[in-house]
């Protein structure tokens, strides 16, 4: 499906049209980009989408005084938290709080089970009721969209009033996966690709977003792609529902 009809069926969802953002996107693609250029383009182009993400955060006047004379400025109202998802979401961390510098930064964990295909919570340490009012996840790769469902689950039941999903590349599977559990939840990206694999990787994507931020080529099969039938069972069945809601 093409991303004008995904904006069409989803108005939840924001795909960039900024110039610069296509530009290094196109870097960040490119497979003979090294791991110190690719955290540099992830962080701004992390940058650039969380700009867009927050443009309607709702504002406050505030007094203040120039050397010339008083008048109402503006301040940002909601305090803002930040939740990256582990791993490659940590390196949008740093660019994003360079425009919020006092979001807070909340970790929750999240794996997916290999025998029911469902995500596990491992690690989560937010305090009993929420201290932001909007929340960003932070997610390189809206891929199958399963741990994005699962975090917003976390963050509503914590008392979340706003989450936005804020992404470098969506897949139209993961974008109906989260729309369709959370029609409410901005999706802001700075592209949309043409399907997840038989794998779980976006196509044409950019790999594996964590190996290429942390150049950890050598490891183990880690998600997308570790137990190949399952990961191409789950992936079929987000397609079949992409083309029939
Ligand atoms: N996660 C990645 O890092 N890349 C993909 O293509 C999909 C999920």
């Amino acid at each position: 499906m093409r991303p004008m009809a995904l904006q069409e069926r989803y108005p939840n969802l924001h795909v960039s049209r900024h110039p610069l953002v296509a530009h290094k996107l196109s870097l960040l693609r490119d497979k003979r980009t090294d791991p110190k250029q690719f955290r540099e383009l992830v962080r701004e182009l992390s940058w650039l989408i969380g700009y867009e993400a927050m443009a309607d955060l709702t504002m406050q006047p505030r007094p203040i005084e120039t050397p010339l004379e008083a008048m109402d400025g503006q301040r940002v109202e909601p305090k803002v938290g930040l939740v990256p998802v582990l791993r490659a979401g940590l390196g949008m961390v740093e660019a994003v709080l360079e425009l919020m510098p006092s979001a807070e930064v909340w970790h929750i964990g999240l794996y997916r089970d290999e025998r029911t295909l469902k995500p596990v919570e491992y690690y989560n340490k937010l305090p009993d009721a929420a201290t932001v009012q909007v929340c960003l996840i932070l997610d390189p790769m809206l891929a199958t969209g399963g741990s994005s469902a699962a975090t917003v689950d976390i963050l509503k039941a914590w008392g979340a009033a706003r989450i936005k999903q804020v992404s470098l590349i969506a897949a139209p599977e993961g974008i109906a996966t989260l729309s369709g559990a959370h029609p409410d939840v901005d999706i802001h990206v700075a592209a949309v690709d043409r399907e997840l694999n038989e794998r779980g990787y976006i196509v044409p994507g950019l790999g594996d977003a964590g190996d290429r931020q942390f150049g950890t080529f050598a490891g183990p099969a880690s998600e997308p792609g570790h137990a190949h039938d399952e990961t191409a069972e789950v992936v079929r069945r987000l397609q079949r529902n992409l083309q029939d809601p």
